[in-house]
């Protein structure tokens, strides 16, 4: 009988079967991918950072009250994790224009906006991932208007969290993606971040050189991606000193 079950192998994780009832064990693969999958590489060490970046944010998100789907770290590649209906849209926070914003709105990448933008993209790899807007979301019933308050206050939320994060760490927090599920308490429901929080899914510059520390590395090939994220959990006293991860004994521990 194997081990545990499968329950979905996504473009960077998979999901199994956790130990309870309402867990599920998330394993964190090297796989890289950008464009819509269009783009794939394996970059060894790169699911043993984000499992432990990923990591380091939630359970700092949970210790000051914003509540994530995160229960613990297995081992390196794995965390233990709640149970959770994904809403399907990916919540995207931005402090300074980048992306797909400067190029649909015609504003020069590295512009500070005058307050913390949302966006909300539709969950569906066939379609691209679509801007949708609030309209859509509740005319599709794929949220209530309950559910976006509480996921706007949520975002904001972890964008101050992690921008305060990153600034002890020499980083400015460009943008960043999270999702949301569901839980049910009895007929209660509750909403926690999900899914991860990396480097795969926000916009990280080095303050003083605006040296990019995130997945652009790999979408705009600026160099290696395992380095980049190296150096952002070095920052953060995430990692181990030396070394990249994937690697050696010694990141065992
Ligand atoms: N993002 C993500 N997953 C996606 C799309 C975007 O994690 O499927 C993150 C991305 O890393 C960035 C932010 O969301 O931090 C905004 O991305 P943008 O809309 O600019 O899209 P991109 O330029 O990455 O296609």
């Amino acid at each position: 009988m194997a081990r545990r079950k499968l329950i979905y192998e996504g473009k960077a994780k998979i999901l199994y079967e956790g130990p309870e009832p309402g867990t599920i064990v998330q394993y964190f693969k090297d796989d890289a991918t950008a464009g819509n999958a269009a783009k794939h590489a394996v970059v060894e060490g790169k699911g043993v950072l984000n499992n432990r970046l990923s990591e380091f944010f939630m359970a700092g998100l949970n210790g000051i009250g914003v509540p994530t789907h995160f229960i613990r770290r297995l081992n390196m590649r794995e965390q233990l994790v709640h149970a959770v209906e994904i809403i399907p849209l990916e919540v995207v926070v931005r402090n300074v224009a980048a992306g797909s914003l400067s190029e649909r709105l015609g504003i020069e990448e590295g512009t500070p906006l005058p307050r913390p933008i949302i966006e909300f993209y539709f969950k569906d790899d066939a379609l691209g991932d679509p801007l949708v807007t609030e309209e859509h979301i509740l005319a599709f019933n794929w949220a209530s208007q309950q559910d976006l308050d509480d996921m706007v206050a949520l975002a904001l939320r972890v964008n101050d969290f992690l921008s305060g994060v990153m600034l002890g760490a020499g980083i400015r927090l460009i943008d960043f993606k999270i999702e949301v599920g569901r839980v049910w308490d009895g007929d209660f429901q509750r909403l926690l971040v999900a899914d991860e929080i990396s480097p795969d899914s926000c916009r990280l510059w080095d303050i003083e050189t605006g040296q990019k520390l995130d997945k652009d590395v790999f979408r705009r090939d600026l160099g290696e991606l395992a380095d980049a994220y190296t150096e952002v959990a070095r920052r953060l006293g995430v990692m181990p000193k030396q070394g990249r991860a994937g690697g050696g004994p010694k990141l065992v521990h």
